[in-house]
């Protein structure tokens, strides 16, 4: 092993006191520095941490932003999601192809330059986007795409890839990005101008704990990650839990293809993420908190690390929070390293953890046995942005907000076909119906509604609203107009449910590839009146046999596909063309080999 290789794992490990539980940070340090991963340095971890090689192995395997053999110095993460498709994405991979000499998965030869696709980067918005190592490159082109391989190559610096900034905290110095934040309707919670984020902290502390939660209880607050879980019932759950070692979780790690918003949140409320995770904290009585970051946003870290000190400074975190003696608390961030899974909560929690973002078996559920087996509450971003100004405004205020069964305003990522996509905050109860005309949708075929794990729905439901109690959603909204195919979306999203799946269980592992190629039998036309039910079916199975949240809402696009646009599948089955025979009796074909061999078959 090189000198240079062991002395920055030993540092890497001594950053983090040789804590097990930071592997992703030692991990992730190796990647940058030397463009892999590789055994010897995974050896020497597992021989700092006192740890069985085996576990370093297993979390390097898992993440794809991690790799044993090497990648080039720059890494091109062209995203390749459905909306990055329908805005072109396939003519700049070819150029970047082209440009580079080389295909996907590969290095060039001088072994500066690798090419990936990403399943999806957070800039739907913008698309076609791509990350050049930590860079965000926007709105690609096949023109963009040659500048893009002619500066790398000229200057070797991804930083010289930003022509200019975007607006609001995207021009901060600590981000220096193009991102936009494309915030284009502000609502009364997250977005209204001139909030003091720290309104609710100063508010709450004064309170007891108690008070707190009986606030966000009154508030009617529901989780704004899609399940819409009660916050107050499950900040009780973890306050009451045995164990004085509490936490709080802020799941940063919006990835599902179409889910942009929590990015423009990170940019332009950050704080008020922060105090809604310092208010959680003195409510369920934690001293630490961790924000998970998803590691495509790893250009927002540097400003977020900066946010944390300031707070520091200002006494916001710490020993004694803003004054009140005994409340000690304080936030780390962990970064993620691309693997959607660990947006379900138990899998993010494996992965703060240091090991594979594999989910765990529930019960017992985070607020019991979370982080490192301490009770632990997993919020999104939204919701502690919300749980701030509950207790800044009180819960009356926020209970008089949205409809009669959902409390407060959401704020949604929309994009696809439509002429303004971006971050719209609506009020719960907005029908769908104003929204298309919002952001300018015509000629709407169906929407995908809540990300790949949601709900396709066509135009007779676009009366519906956006509520927990009819059209739930995290917030993503894409938007198809009436050139697209309604199958081939449901197969696109099986692709990426199959490349995401942690492979724990079958139903989730072998059941998405099933109803996969049951798709593609159909849009090669070979398909029978009867694939449909055994795509029902299976969609079905997959649904109550998986392990987790992403398993069992994987079938969603084929199963709410099959059902809203069910014509479009019957117009493409035609049995008469294929002379199947729906009715064969294996039992019968088989009699005669039966007595042939005196067995009776186990087939039935
Ligand atoms: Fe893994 Fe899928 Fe099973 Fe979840 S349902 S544990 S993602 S295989």
């Amino acid at each position: 092993m090189s000198s240079s290789l062991e002395k920055d794992v030993k540092t890497a490990c001594e950053q983090v006191n040789r804590d097990r539980t930071r592997l992703m940070d030692i991990v992730r340090e190796i990647q940058a520095r030397h463009g892999c991963v590789c055994n010897e340095a995974m050896d020497s971890i597992a021989a700092e941490l006192s740890i069985p090689r085996v576990e370093v192995e297993s979390t390097v395997s898992f993440y794809a932003f991690l790799s044993e053999t090497p990648k080039g110095k720059i890494v091109i993460r062209l995203c390749d999601d459905i909306v990055d498709r329908m805005q072109g994405v396939g003519g700049v991979a070819k150029v970047f192809e082209e440009e580079l000499g080389i295909k996907f998965g590969e290095t060039t030869s001088d072994g500066n330059i690798t090419l990936q696709h990403a399943p999806c980067i957070g800039m739907c918005d913008q698309a076609p986007a791509a990350l050049v190592n930590d860079v965000v490159v926007t709105r690609l082109s096949s023109d963009k795409a040659r500048d893009i391989v002619k500066i790398l190559r000229e200057t070797g610096d991804p930083a010289k890839l930003i022509t200019r900034f975007g607006d609001g905290n995207n021009a901060h110095p600590l981000v220096r990005a193009m991102v936009d934040n494309n915030v284009r309707k502000r609502g009364e919670v997250i977005f209204p101008h001139g909030l003091n984020p720290n309104a609710g902290l100063e508010k709450a502390l004064p309170m007891t704990p108690q008070e707190v939660i009986r606030d966000i209880n009154a508030a009617r607050l529901r989780g704004r990650g899609g399940a819409g879980f009660p916050t107050g019932m499950k900040w009780n759950f973890t306050r009451s839990a045995e164990g004085e070692d509490k936490y709080v979780i802020c799941n940063a790690d919006e990835g599902e293809p179409g889910t942009f918003k929590d990015r423009a949140i990170l940019t332009q409320r950050a704080d008020l993420v922060f105090s809604g995770m310092t208010i959680a904290g003195y409510a369920i009585g934690a001293k630490n908190g961790i924000m998970y970051l998803r590691g495509e946003y790893a250009y927002l870290q540097k400003y977020l690390e900066d946010l944390l000190a300031k707070r520091r400074e200002a006494g916001l975190l710490g020993k004694n929070v803003c004054g009140k003696e005994g409340f000690d608390f304080d936030i780390r961030i962990q970064m993620g390293a691309g693997a959607y899974v660990c947006g379900e909560e138990t899998a993010l929690i494996s992965s703060c953890e240091g090991l594979r973002g594999d989910p765990k078996t529930r019960p017992p559920f985070p607020a019991q046995k979370g982080y490192c087996g301490n009770p632990t509450v997993v919020n999104n971003v939204e919701t502690f942005c919300c749980v701030t100004r509950i207790i800044e405004n009180g819960a009356a205020w926020f209970h008089g907000l949205g409809s009669k069964t959902s409390a407060g305003y959401k704020v949604l990522s929309i994009s696809g076909d439509c002429a303004a996509p971006g971050v719209y905050e609506y009020p719960f109860g907005v029908k769908i119906s104003q929204i298309l005309q919002d952001v300018g949708a015509e000629d709407t075929m169906a929407i995908q509604v809540g990300g790949p794990s949601g709900q396709i729905i066509g135009k007779e439901d676009f009366d519906r609203a956006i509520d927990f109690d009819d059209l739930a959603t995290g917030g993503s909204l894409i938007i198809f107009n009436s050139s697209r195919d309604v199958i081939g979306i449901a197969e696109y999203f099986m692709e990426f449910f199959i490349e995401e799946s942690c492979g724990y269980c079958t139903p989730c592992r072998v059941g998405n590839t099933l109803l996969k190629k049951g798709l593609e039998k159909i849009q090669e036309g070979r398909g029978e009146p009867q694939d449909l039910e055994y795509l029902q079916q299976l969609g079905e199975t997959i649904k109550v046999a998986s392990r987790c949240g992403l398993g069992q809402t994987s079938s969603n696009p084929v199963l709410t596909s099959l059902k809203n646009f069910r014509s479009v599948y019957e117009a493409k089955v035609k049995p008469e063309e294929h002379g199947f025979n729906p009715d064969f009796d294996i039992s019968a074909a088989l009699s005669d080999a039966e007595a042939v061999a005196d067995r009776k078959s186990m087939i039935y």
